[in-house]
């Protein structure tokens, strides 16, 4: 896959593979095209040449197709990107009733099943400024769950929170994991990606420079770019 913004080689002859239950993290420095990757990968943004495909189907480039297998992927941002006039429990069903065609009781009951699962069911009736960071990006994965999405993308899902919300917010993407969901993880928390990553892969200026095993990448990194960019964070 390819793409240019203007002169700018974007993401450069990138191809990759995630397995049905693999959690895959995305590390690299800023500007290295790690977001415009995930944005890529449901097609919020167009690329140049090159094909994405989801359990073996293409993702076609726009149209109703597109609306509905984009629901394969479930989103979660740095920003937390809730509807900030609907309440908790609204923001996770909106999707299902008006995608899914659930009724408004089924789909009220399952949204309380995802946001206990996330921890957040207490705050339910509340408007998401009610909640702390962690409390909304908790939302944002329940509400992303509540598409059934094949694959769940993460992109720096903690890096607008406060330290004391990090955790929280890991843990249910642990346990995600655990349970055996699909992920790719743009983060830098190298605590995560040691928990539950099977494969890390490193970009630098578009381009993916290494792949490797957390153990092998966090304390045995092969690029010169990849041993620079660790010196740093770590
Ligand atoms: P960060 O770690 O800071 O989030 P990133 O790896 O996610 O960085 P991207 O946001 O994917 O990086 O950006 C990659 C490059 O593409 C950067 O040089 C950025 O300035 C540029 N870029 C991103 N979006 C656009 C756009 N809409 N138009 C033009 N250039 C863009
Ligand atoms: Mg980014």
């Amino acid at each position: 896959m390819n793409k240019h913004f203007g002169e700018l080689h974007v993401l450069q002859d990138i191809n990759l593979e995630v397995a049905h239950g693999e959690v895959l993290v995305v590390i690299g420095p800023s500007g290295s095209g790690k977001s415009t990757l995930c944005r890529a990968i449901n097609r919020l943004e167009t690329v140049d040449s090159g094909t994405i495909r989801i359990d073996g189907v293409d993702l076609p480039a726009e149209g109703r197709a597109l609306a509905q297998l984009r629901s394969d992927v479930g989103m979660v941002f740095q920003s937390f990107n809730l509807f900030a006039h609907k309440t908790v429990l609204q923001n996770v069903t909106l999707g299902p009733i008006k995608v899914r065609g659930l009724k408004v009781a089924d789909a009220n009951e399952e949204a309380m099943a995802l946001l206990d699962r996330v921890g957040v069911a207490n705050q339910a009736d509340k408007l998401p400024a009610q909640l702390s960071g962690g409390q909304q990006q908790r939302v944002a994965i329940a509400r992303a769950l509540a598409m059934h999405p094949k694959v769940m993308l993460f992109d720096e899902p903690t890096s607008a929170l406060d330290p004391e919300m990090i955790t929280e917010v890991l843990d249910v993407m642990v346990q995600l994991a655990k349970e055996g969901m699909t992920m790719v993880v743009v983060t830098h928390e190298m605590g995560f990606a040691r928990k539950a990553a099977d494969r890390v892969v490193f970009m630098a200026d578009g381009q993916i420079v290494e792949e490797a095993t957390p153990e092998e990448f966090f304390t045995n990194p092969r690029s010169e770019r990849a041993q620079d960019f660790l010196s740093k964070i770590l």
